[in-house]
């Protein structure tokens, strides 16, 4: 390549790297030189994070470098395995593999200079099983030189095209030096007054480091880009919204006032105020983008309904779509009974309906029979049309895509959009998960209610626990028991209710006791569901289908069977299901593998009844993959930025990002960040127009 390679040069044309490489490249996601230079080291070797083999200790998560003195491959009765003695001049530690033995011995051989990472245990001497490894260079020393060393994610596809650390680095140095990608793309002003090194130093130090301190500024820039290029698209994705038209509905109407009217209680402040906030968006000729937040049982249910009923009211149809079909039934129940009283129709669309059932409600809806369809996401199938859907509500949206949440709303011209969350996001990840929306939050609960008692029981106590359950519904009230996923397949889990079913069967004999479960038919949940909304069932075993939703007033006790598997959120989702009516509640949470952490953890639901306590520990403790619980609440992949750490670079970004479109909404001053914007984040452009 005779001209300078720019940021943009596909990586094949760099010297050192022909089409075999670039192929191995591209599997990492680096297609050009920018993409390598923000391939970013996931581990550094200094003096601070190596670990003399001298001073290790039984138990610790130790970072080794060292040579290998002998390895080879071992056969005990059972099984073949590896083993490696690394040696760094303090002492001696074995290296272990039972899998992959074959792969890992044309790896790891006599006289490799490598760092490991693992937990270290005692056997015969200490030894850590399976470590992370990383082969060096012959010289590298960070103990002795005090330099840094940068290792980086290699995959199996790297190894093969043989790019390892060494060539990265070399490549990268390469590239750093000669590179003219030092024009910053953020104002001087943004990195004087957030104190920020450039985007140059940035780049150099993160691969380069020459003092810690030097790391420390590069990843602290880098992690605020990350999260300015995020939020400079909510920002513009926000402001968007703001140009498309669509139809106010500002008339209020009798029908709504006939619901209020007729309510068995009055609205909370709260529900008052968000009601009042959805409504004076609505009244707009701007598509409404709200996200209703609001603790389980605070009563978003019936604030939807009036939202709904109001859209009704201005002449257009109204959709609600829940994550799961025992949550679309219930939400389908709480709406009848309220619209009944009104003559307005709604209708059920779910995924298993009989075809005839289907062609009916489908018709209803595209000739505007149907005011207000309410199902799961059976909703977005290309099929159903409305003759004019002007209002939508999503609900537990983060369970859904934020993709799928689009595809309902393209079904009218630019309707107003309402989502709803029972899961309280803390602050600093609402602003980077929902940061395009306007947010309401209902922060009361109903006055009749009395906070859940909590108690965590182990297995032995549970016969006073179930002694406690047959006097309870002696009183008139009813129970849950939830039994949780034991492995990720679904059958097990029913098969842990189904046993569970039986067993309590046994122990209540003169209780009906009821079992409800995903597999189930439709008919057969809603009859189960039906007896159990008329304390015909008093004890009602589940899986843990029933995690959202469900509202019977009369349960009062909500046993938790192997509480530790499950997150704190979900588990406070689930004492929401009781607590609902006047009664005093209980909570018990069955505790059967204990451990530290179950303990910690467990305590904290016995302590606190305030969902966002609980999101935030849920949080701190499990990370954001595992507390949205599923992958595409992943949303935006971040390189270096951390959701949960970054509090204060998070709000930093977002104010710089929120000021900039305010004086440059189309970036027409600023072309570089325009065009990172429109190469590195074009999938999450949809709606926003800039160029
Ligand atoms: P969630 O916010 O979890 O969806 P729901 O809307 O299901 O909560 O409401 C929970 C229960 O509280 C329902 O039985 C509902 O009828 C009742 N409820 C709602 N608002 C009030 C209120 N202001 N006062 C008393 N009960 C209420
Ligand atoms: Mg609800």
């Amino acid at each position: 390549m005779s001209a300078q390679p720019d940021l943009n040069t596909p990586i094949q044309y760099i010297k050192g790297i022909g089409p075999k490489r670039a192929d191995a490249l591209s599997t990492a996601g680096i297609l050009t030189v920018n993409d390598i230079l923000h391939y970013y080291p996931r581990r550094y070797l200094d003096r601070t994070t190596v670990k003399s083999i001298r001073d290790i200790k039984k138990n610790d998560e130790a970072t080794i470098v060292g040579t290998i003195e002998v390895c080879g491959e071992r056969k005990t009765r059972k099984r073949k395995l590896y083993q490696a003695v690394l040696s760094d001049g303090t002492g001696l530690i074995t290296l272990v593999w039972f899998n992959g033995v074959k792969y890992i011995k044309n790896i790891i051989q006599k006289g490799d200079r490598i760092a490991i990472h693992g937990k270290v245990e005692f056997y015969n001497g200490l030894q850590i099983i399976h470590p992370e490894y990383d082969k060096l260079d012959t010289d590298a020393d960070p103990i002795n030189t005090g330099t840094i060393i940068p290792l980086y994610p290699l995959s199996a596809e790297l190894n093969k095209a043989r790019i390892d650390h060494r060539s990265l680095r070399r490549i990268i140095k390469t590239l750093a030096d000669q590179i003219q990608y030092c024009t910053d793309y953020l104002d001087e002003e943004i990195i004087r007054v957030k104190n920020l090194c450039s985007l140059k130093n940035a780049l150099q130090n993160i691969h380069f480091p020459e003092s810690l301190e030097d790391l420390k500024e590069a990843i602290h820039r880098l992690k605020f880009d990350e999260h300015f290029f995020l939020q400079l698209l909510l920002s513009l994705r926000h402001r968007s919204y703001q140009k498309l038209g669509t139809n106010p509905l500002s008339k209020s109407g009798p029908k709504v006032k006939k619901i209020l009217d007729d309510l068995a209680f009055e609205l909370t402040y709260s529900q008052k105020k968000v009601l009042k906030e959805i409504c004076h968006d609505m009244a707009k000729p701007i598509p409404m983008n709200r996200l209703l937040q609001g603790d389980v049982g605070s009563g978003k249910t019936i604030v939807t309904i009036l939202a709904a009923v109001t859209a009704v009211a201005n002449g257009v149809q109204a959709a609600v779509m829940a994550p799961t079909e025992i949550l679309a039934h219930q939400h389908y129940e709480s709406f009848k009974q309220q619209l009944n009283k009104v003559h307005i129709t709604c209708a059920l669309l779910v995924g298993k309906q009989k075809a005839a059932e289907r062609k009916q409600i489908l018709e209803a809806i595209k000739n505007g029979k149907v005011d207000i369809l309410i199902g799961t996401h059976a909703l977005i199938q290309k099929e159903v049309e409305f003759k004019k859907l002007g209002f939508v509500v999503v609900d537990e949206q983060h369970r859904f895509g934020v993709l799928q949440r689009g595809d309902l709303t393209k079904k009218g011209e630019n309707p107003h959009l309402l989502a709803m969350t029972a899961t309280p996001i803390p602050r600093t990840m609402a602003i980077t998960y929902h940061g395009d929306m306007d947010l309401s939050i209902i922060d009361e609960m109903p006055k009749n209610r009395m906070p859940v008692v909590t108690k965590v029981v182990k297995e032995s106590r549970l016969k006073n626990v179930y002694k406690f359950m047959k006097e309870e519904v002696a009183d008139g009230r009813q129970c849950m028991v939830v039994y949780p996923l034991v492995e990720e397949t679904e059958k097990s889990d029913l098969a842990a209710a189904t046993e569970g079913f039986e067993n309590l069967n046994n122990i209540f004999l003169e209780i009906k006791v009821g079992l409800i479960h995903g597999r189930m038919k439709k008919d057969e949940k809603d009859d189960i569901m039906d007896a159990y909304a008329k304390n015909e069932i008093h004890i009602l075993v589940s899986t843990t289908v029933i995690e959202v939703g469900i509202d019977i007033p009369n349960a009062s006790v909500m046993l938790i069977e192997h509480a530790e598997r499950f997150g704190l959120t979900q588990l406070h989702q689930l004492r929401g299901r009781v607590g609902r009516g006047s009664a005093k509640s209980y909570c018990i949470l069955v505790e059967r593998n204990i451990t530290d952490t179950s303990r910690k953890r467990l305590a904290i639901m016995e302590k606190t009844n305030d969902g966002f306590v609980i999101a935030d520990e849920d949080l701190k403790m499990r990370g954001p993959g595992k507390f949205f619980s599923t992958e595409q609440s992943g949303f935006f992949k971040y390189k270096i930025a951390d959701m949960v750490t970054d509090g204060p670079i998070i709000r930093n970004a977002r104010q710089a990002a929120q000021e900039l479109t305010k004086t440059d909404p189309k970036l027409e001053n600023h072309p570089l960040m325009k065009e990172r914007l429109l190469k590195d984040y074009a999938q999450y452009l949809d709606t926003v127009t800039i160029s």
